[in-house]
């Protein structure tokens, strides 16, 4: 069996992965990412800030959808149309969009390879192993970066236990086309949770989330059915996923680090995962190149805590009812609710006063 010896060890491409990868290359790391299926879709909606590309200085040049504007449906049908203002949304294409970052990764110097994560043994100096096409083979290294998503392997053989989640199904629609990010409320078709209508460069995908998978499917036809639009649901086309729900907790043990969707990392509320996905990455990153790996909770912490916080709080309010949805339906029709929103959601405002007075607005009308 081939060993290669590295610095740091990567498991998992995804937006995490390659963000640490890429990171660790940059100062001149030596550093193996390995992802299970290099030419793997991620069943997700591809929803971020355009912010994202600058943050990330990521090339512009890949194929994605301009959103124009965010529509809110209450359960009993009131609709509110946001126009973005002062920042811009895009949908892009996972498989497209995950190959690009690992494709900045390699350029950087990291060593990309494809092969499963199949065993794995901790300690001073961590030993992997990885079953790829060509079978087994070993890799040693002082840190591991593990960023294999919701069902992590590295949880797995650690004996952590998993994240807790919701499920989520979805399918691509092709005949149908949309401008806007449609977030549909109602506990007749997502139970604490929403369905959505995502515009892709070709169709649309629509999906909802439920706490049991079991009645998934059933939910997504409700959604369908809600949506009033003569689609044919083919079973083969429908895809399930888990989307995890942050509670705060791990974060490393010992030399080996968590980040992404392998941490829980996703923001409650609006369940979006890319970006904190490719932050946490970073910040993992930068705590092994500086040979602090207590650093990365602090990193993390200190940007996004408050935030996540005050997410789940509004998760748990909002999502309770039909009649609390709307009631967030609602209050979003306030033009400076709207406003703070924005600059939070789209422009990954930094300062506290942003959040400080969004907060307040909330308070308002909770109240
Ligand atoms: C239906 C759905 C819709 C979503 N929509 C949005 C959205 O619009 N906007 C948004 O911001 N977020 C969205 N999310 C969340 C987002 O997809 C995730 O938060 C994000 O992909 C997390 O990135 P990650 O790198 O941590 O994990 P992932 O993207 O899951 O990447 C993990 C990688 O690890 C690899 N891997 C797994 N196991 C192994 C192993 N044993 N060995 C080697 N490699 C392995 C996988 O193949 C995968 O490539 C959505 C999620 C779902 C399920």
């Amino acid at each position: 069996m081939t060993t290669y010896k590295v610095d740091v060890l990567v498991v998992g491409g995804g937006p995490a992965g390659a963000t640490a990868a890429r990171r660790l290359a940059e100062a001149g790391r030596e550093v193996m990412l390995v992802e299970r299926d290099l030419s793997h879709q991620k069943p997700c909606g591809g929803g971020m800030p355009s912010s994202v590309f600058k943050e990330f200085q990521l090339p512009e040049d890949i194929s994605f959808k301009r959103v124009k504007k965010v529509s809110l449906v209450s359960p009993a049908g009131r609709r509110l149309d946001i126009e973005l203002k002062g920042g811009e949304l895009r949908t892009v294409d996972r498989r497209e969009f995950d190959r690009m970052l690992r494709a900045i990764a390699s350029e950087r110097g990291a060593t990309v390879l494809e092969g499963t994560l199949t065993g794995l043994q901790s300690g001073k100096t961590i030993k992997a192993v990885f079953t790829g096409r060509d079978g087994q083979y070993e890799v040693k290294a002082g840190y591991l970066i593990a960023s294999d998503g919701v069902n992590s392997s590295v949880r797995r053989f650690l004996g952590l236990k998993p994240v807790n989640y919701v499920y989520t199904v979805t399918s691509i629609f092709d005949s149908m086309e949309t401008d806007s990010c449609e977030f549909w409320f109602g506990s007749e078709h997502a139970p604490g949770f929403y369905s959505w209508v995502f515009p892709k460069s070709s169709g649309v995908s629509i999906g909802t989330g439920s706490s049991n998978p079991k009645t998934a499917r059933d939910s997504l036809k409700r959604f369908l059915l809600r949506l009033n639009r003569e689609i044919a649901m083919e079973n083969d086309a429908v895809r399930g996923y888990k989307i995890p729900l942050w509670d705060g907790r791990l974060f490393r043990k010992k030399n080996i680090i968590f980040a992404g969707d392998s941490a829980g990392q996703v923001m409650p509320f609006s369940f979006e995962g890319i970006y904190y996905a490719m932050k946490s990455g970073e910040f993992a990153a930068q705590s092994v190149i500086e040979g602090r790996p207590a650093l990365y909770e602090k990193l993390w912490k200190g940007r996004f805590l408050s935030r996540f916080r005050f997410m789940k709080v509004l998760q748990s309010y909002f999502f309770k009812s039909d009649a609390h949805a709307e009631r967030l339906v609602h209050i979003f029709s306030n033009p400076e609710m709207q406003t703070l929103c924005m600059r939070l959601w789209l422009k990954k405002e930094k300062s506290r006063g942003v959040l400080i007075s969004f907060i307040k607005q909330f308070g308002k009308f909770i109240n």
